[in-house]
């Protein structure tokens, strides 16, 4: 039904972009996948996911540190498969330090991966968007959009700047059939959690999964972590006709995080 619709997905090799790629690969979607792998991993995820749902799927090897990548990847998806109707900015990484010792060099690239890369990807992919009167663009923020956590400067400072770029994006095309968004996860098991998890376990002296309960209990009062697959679940609904008139929102999933 679909097939003929293209999603780009950043930093979709593993964690919560990996779960937003096979559920639009499985709502039919043609894919763009991205994300740090190697040659052979690409290879081999690009298979899985052709020969599971059936549709095509397009590996770019894009850096999203770098603005002249971003705008590789939106230009090489346009060429390959003719038009970008989904883009979803995912991909993040972070670091935990006080302030006074966080490493500048950290600073400079979780504001260019977790910031300026939708910034590019979205200045890039726009004018075909704005071509054809339609388009769905999500930014996935963090309740770090929302509020603020100690240790995590550069993240929080990133997240909410990627709130204030959902909100302007979205008022410049509210009229244009474009639709701009923020998803606000609080906690996803995912390999950027569970390092912050394993951290708090050596530190605190306590097992991975003492720890884990910890960190729940600490922010999010649901007491569980949100399944990437319902998240993934929340992006189809904002890609839908049904989500048309939902724009410059920012969403949490958070089990009860940012209510307190
Ligand atoms: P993850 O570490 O599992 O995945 C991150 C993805 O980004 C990977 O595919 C990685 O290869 C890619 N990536 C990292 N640096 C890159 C670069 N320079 N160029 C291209 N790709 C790069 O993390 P995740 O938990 O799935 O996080 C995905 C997004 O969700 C991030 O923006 C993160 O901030 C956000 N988020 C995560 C959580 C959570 O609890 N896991 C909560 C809120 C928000």
């Amino acid at each position: 039904m679909l097939r003929d619709r293209t999603a780009v997905i950043t930093g979709s090799t593993s964690g919560i972009g990996l779960g937003f790629a096979e559920a639009f690969a499985t709502a039919g979607y043609r894919l763009v996948i991205n994300g740090i792998a190697t040659p052979e991993e690409a290879l081999l995820l690009t298979h899985r996911l052709e020969e599971q749902h059936q549709t095509q799927v397009f590996y770019h090897p894009a850096n999203l540190a770098d603005p002249e990548q971003c705008t590789a990847l939106i230009h090489d998806a346009q060429q390959h498969f003719g038009s970008v109707d989904i883009l979803i900015n995912n991909a993040g990484i972070q670091y935990v330090a006080p302030v006074e010792q966080f490493p500048a060099d950290r600073w400079d690239a979780i504001l260019a991966i977790n910031l300026s890369a939708a910034f590019h990807t979205i200045r890039a992919v726009l004018p075909g968007m704005q071509r054809h009167n339609q388009g769905r663009i999500l930014n996935i923020a963090s309740v770090h959009g929302l509020v603020a956590s100690i240790h995590k400067v550069a993240y929080v400072a990133a997240k909410h700047g990627i709130i204030g770029l959902t909100k302007v994006v979205a008022l410049e095309n509210a009229a244009r059939g474009i639709t701009c968004n923020a998803i606000c996860p609080g906690f996803v098991l995912t390999t950027l959690v569970q390092k912050q998890i394993d951290d708090r376990a050596t530190e605190a002296n306590v097992s991975v999964d003492e720890a884990s309960i910890e960190l729940l209990r600490e922010k999010q009062p649901s007491g569980r972590f949100t399944p990437v697959e319902d998240i993934a679940a929340l992006a189809l609904f904002l890609c839908s006709a049904a989500a048309s008139n939902i724009t410059g929102a920012s969403l949490p999933i958070d089990g009860g995080w940012i209510a307190q």
